[in-house]
């Protein structure tokens, strides 16, 4: 059985060709539509989320693009990127839609990608298929005269807007009023930080700055030892649930993880729950993952005996306890290419993934824990029409001078600091004897 990707099944569940829910029908309708309405992440899992006041906004796509069908749209796409031969690289994150994806030189998590940018010095252009961190790393890893291009520039991310710069330096300025400077006997200053790769540049600069690093869902347990031999405790952001899932599994017990909240004083938390503190959780989460439940898991094990639940370590704390283990995109991707042929796999992870791992894996039956289908809002975002969009301005069409179109840049003074952070990460090695995630081994 052919499985259509997550656009067609949700144009076929518009139109009663095909059974099933989405989160919201406003999931059938171009993304222009909502780029040219008001601010917002748009339809799909982050639609409830409030979007922090200057986001990045898209301007109009033209005409052309708007009107031309899926097929013009990926002719077009492959003509341009003919056209430009090595100048391009296009890079797909797994949560794009297949439409995007299809056209892509490299296929991977923010983190494989980040790395493919180095692989192709000499394009001169980078169009990064994804969302705006992701977009900004790879600025910060690649060569000057590289330009990274974000096909939309409302593509951001509802966890990374969790936190700010302002609101993560007034936390940090009451840490520091709270625990002071100074090192222990041991060296070890009172807290260092630690951001997600799902973070502004400005973030990760703040962490080059601060002592801090950077982690992505597959070394966090890696970068908290690098962290803990350096520092007495660590500031988390922006996802509350890989820290707490991480921790955790590391052997830190609950009561020493208080939450900071930026709205509250001193985070929510008492001064006596910091000061016992090994890891501040920030009050951030994904809301695509955050849609996993444990009668998810219950249901699926129901109706299933014998399934393997796997769930990204971005779900809270009860789904990961629940599953029978939790790991990065690449670990799910590993995991279901090993298993013997007949194997029933139930996934918590973002829709697109999902779909596309069941029909490269006919041999298993793979399905998402979560029977609505409720894609990442901002990876949506992306769609065929940016993408010949902005290889068309490369190219000069239609009499166009070529152009670079949505260029992502980092600040070079963000810029010095936030290598720093990803530099520490890249040369930071797991400690001997250390426990693992439950499903990394
Ligand atoms: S899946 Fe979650 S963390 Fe990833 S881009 Fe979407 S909202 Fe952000």
């Amino acid at each position: 059985m052919t499985i259509p990707s997550v656009d067609r099944t949700i144009q076929l569940i518009s139109t009663g060709a095909a059974s099933g829910s989405t989160c919201s029908p406003d999931l059938v309708t171009a993304p222009w539509e909502f780029d040219a309405a008001a601010p917002g992440y748009g339809p799909g899992s982050s639609m409830g989320d409030v979007i922090p006041t200057g986001s990045p906004r898209q301007g109009e796509l033209p005409e052309t693009y708007r009107r031309a069908t899926p097929e013009e749209l990926a002719a077009r796409i492959r003509s341009a990127k003919a056209t430009l031969g090595d100048r391009v690289v296009i890079l797909g994150h797994f949560y794009q839609r297949d439409e995007v994806l299809q056209h892509a030189d490299f296929v991977g998590d923010s983190f494989q990608l980040a790395q493919a940018t180095k692989s192709r010095p000499e394009a001169e252009a980078i169009v990064f298929c994804g969302v705006h961190f992701m977009a900004e790393t790879a600025d910060l890893l690649s060569g000057p005269e590289q330009a990274v291009i974000l096909p939309n520039l409302a593509a951001g991310c509802s966890m990374a807007d969790m936190a700010d710069l302002d609101s993560v330096t007034e936390c940090w300025e009451q840490l520091e009023d709270l625990y002071g400077t100074q090192a222990d006997a041991s060296g070890r200053v009172p807290v260092i930080p630690v951001t997600y790769m799902n973070s502004s540049a400005a973030l990760k600069a703040f962490c080059g700055e601060h002592g801090g690093i950077v982690c992505t869902s597959s070394n966090a347990q890696t970068v908290l030892g690098w962290a803990f031999e350096r520092g007495q405790r660590v500031l988390f952001f922006p996802d509350q649930h890989l820290g707490r899932n991480t921790a955790k599994a590391m052997g830190v017990p609950l009561e020493q993880m208080p939450m900071w909240n930026p709205r509250k004083p001193l985070g929510g938390s008492t001064a006596t729950e910091l000061d016992d503190a090994r890891v501040i959780l920030w009050h951030g989460f994904c809301s695509v993952h955050r849609r996993f439940t444990v009668d998810q898991i219950t249901q699926a094990r129901q109706t299933h005996p014998g399934v393997n639940v796997i769930v990204h370590p971005e779900c809270p704390m009860a789904v990961v306890d629940a599953a029978d283990s939790a790991g990065s995109t690449d670990f799910i991707g590993k995991a279901i290419a090993a298993a013997p042929a007949g194997s029933t796999f139930a996934i918590g992870t973002e829709i697109n993934l999902v779909q596309r791992l069941a029909a490269q894996h006919p041999e298993h039956t793979i399905f998402c824990l979560d029977p609505v289908i409720c894609p990442c809002s901002t990876m949506y975002r992306i769609h065929a029409g940016y993408l010949a969009w902005v290889l068309e301005g490369l190219v000069g069409v239609d009499g166009r001078a070529p152009e670079v179109l949505n260029r992502i840049q980092v600040p070079a003074s963000d810029a010095v600091h936030a290598e720093v952070a990803l530099e520490r990460m890249l040369a930071a090695r797991p400690p001997a004897a250390a426990p693992v995630l439950v499903g990394q081994a």
